[in-house]
């Protein structure tokens, strides 16, 4: 009993390394108490559309209801997912030009203004502007006040956000902080008793190996941080246990280091905590310490790649290899769309941008391969001369491909009606097929002329499903990959040469 009320001895760093890790944790922990905020909850609640997502949650729910493992929050949890990402929060790359709206690229970073470091900018990513010349900065926020009114980012931003609003909802969350770049969020499930991941940035829950499996990540260090606690979760995350402590071996932090900083943050945590609480959180660190002294197993959905940022981000961090680019973006609804029964994208080979107009937001995102399913020997060419832009195979390959996918099963809505508007153009042999395929919607077409433009509605089935890809192939002589080419169009245009149209009935 008395041993709770010593003070815990805390290590004294003396590696660099280990200076970064009491540095990292007494940062979190002042993070905490702005997602703790009263004040920033209120706020926080002003955003949510909370009855929408309570019906939501509810009607889930009472699917589920001969299953005893779900509760109302468990399904609350998955529709605040899926609104976050969809309807909420946006992902940024690169930012538009703050004045003409074009692409920029990256040249490095700045400090932060007073202004901005008052909201916990600690860096400022700087962005240049080829059109206009102009500089865009990038502010890196972190308070979690801000981030409800910039609502984008990557993963810092999302999961500082969305950790926030399940706090204001009162649903017990966590926020996790992966060493080797990378946060999300996690739950406490009242039903099943434990701690759920969820990664707001690709809307996901409970694949906590996700990462280490799917993208291939090395973990060292994986650390949550609440308002009771902090905690080395790293083995809800990793099933190559001998793996992580070789590494952190080597990431020259000592174990002993580690755990009396963990222990002394907790500490700190719990220090107004009546017996009560203490006991009941005891008990719960207890049955999730037992958790972590068995390696788990993958599963299916562990097993695929990131879904959000751009491939050229992803490869940035070495999460895949770059021959192998494989996305496995699907299109799903946003709520907004479901009410609406519309769904429409455009893209902008000119702009390199695609643009859901649907969407409530009408999101843009750069990145001819951001929203793709699969692509193989794609690239996109600027020719600076001609002042035009096209996507082509890559040199010397007999054959390019692009697939994207649309999956609507969860929205209970089917599709009655799509338009499409496909521009391919070939030069000498080259050719441009075009399949379009609705597995459940019972049809499949190809069409072998390079331009489609067309609208459908022959569906038998309930088309809940879209897979539309392109083949390019043929041509002649060396220079055969520039014989089919898609989406070709000046850089001043202003046409859309990929849209899709879709409009919905009940399922
Ligand atoms: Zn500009």
């Amino acid at each position: 009993m008395a041993s709770l009320d010593v003070p815990l001895a805390v290590i004294e760093p003396v590696t660099k390394n280990e200076e970064k890790f009491r540095r990292k944790l007494l940062w979190l922990s002042q993070l905490i108490k702005l997602i703790e905020d009263d004040s920033i909850h209120q706020y926080a609640l002003q955003c949510i559309p909370i009855d929408d997502l309570t019906i939501k949650a509810s009607q889930t729910l009472s699917t589920l209801k001969d299953d005893v493992c779900y509760c109302f929050e468990d399904c609350l949890v998955l529709e605040l997912l899926q609104w976050f990402k969809y309807s909420f929060f946006s992902w940024v790359d690169a930012p538009e030009c703050h004045r003409c709206g074009q692409p920029t690229e990256s040249r490095g970073s700045i400090e932060p203004t007073q202004e901005e470091s008052v909201w916990f900018a600690k860096t400022v990513e700087n962005y240049y502007c080829s059109v206009c010349k102009t500089y865009t900065r990038f502010p890196r926020y972190n308070h979690p006040r801000k981030l409800l009114d910039t609502k984008k980012g990557r993963c810092g931003e999302w999961a500082i956000c969305f950790t926030l609003i399940c706090r204001a909802l009162d649903l017990d969350a966590r926020l996790i902080v992966d060493w080797t770049d990378h946060l999300w969020t996690e739950t406490f499930s009242p039903s099943r008793q434990k701690w759920i991941h969820c990664d707001p940035c690709e809307n996901v829950c409970d694949q906590p190996l996700l990462y280490e499996v799917g993208w291939k990540k090395k973990l060292s260090y994986v650390i949550a941080f609440s308002k009771d606690e902090a905690q080395d979760v790293t083995w809800r995350y990793s099933c190559e246990f001998a793996e992580v402590l070789r590494r952190r071996l080597m990431y020259q932090c000592r174990e002993s280091f580690v755990l009396s900083w963990i222990n002394y943050c907790t500490k700190r945590c719990r220090s107004n905590a009546t017996a009560e609480k203490l006991d009941f959180l005891l008990k719960r660190q207890v049955s999730e310490l037992s958790e972590f002294l068995t390696p788990p197993k993958p599963n299916k959905e562990e097993l695929g790649g990131r879904t959000s940022g751009s491939v050229a981000w992803r490869l940035a961090r070495r999460e895949i290899d770059a021959e192998d680019v494989s996305v496995s973006y699907t299109f799903n609804l946003g709520d907004f769309e479901v009410q609406r029964r519309y769904f429409h994208i455009q893209y902008s080979c000119a702009l390199d941008e695609y643009i859901r107009i649907s969407a409530a937001d009408r999101c843009r995102c750069k990145n001819w391969n951001t929203y793709v399913f699969d692509i193989k020997n794609i690239f996109r060419k600027v020719e600076t001369d001609w002042k035009t832009a096209y996507l082509a195979r890559t040199e010397g390959s007999p054959k390019g491909m692009m697939v994207w996918k649309f999956d609507f099963e969860n929205s209970g809505l089917a599709i009655q009606k799509l338009r499409l508007n496909l521009l391919g153009t070939t030069f000498q042999d080259g050719k441009v097929k075009w399949t379009i395929k609705s597995s459940r919607g019972c049809f499949e077409k190809v069409f072998l002329n390079s331009v489609l433009r067309q609208t459908f509605s022959d569906f038998e089935g309930a088309a809940t499903d879209l897979i539309i890809t392109a083949e390019l192939c043929e041509g002649i002589g060396p220079q055969a990959w520039q014989h089919a080419q898609l989406f070709r169009q000046p850089l001043d245009s202003k046409e859309f040469p990929f849209e899709v149209e879709i409009y919905f009935g009940k399922l």
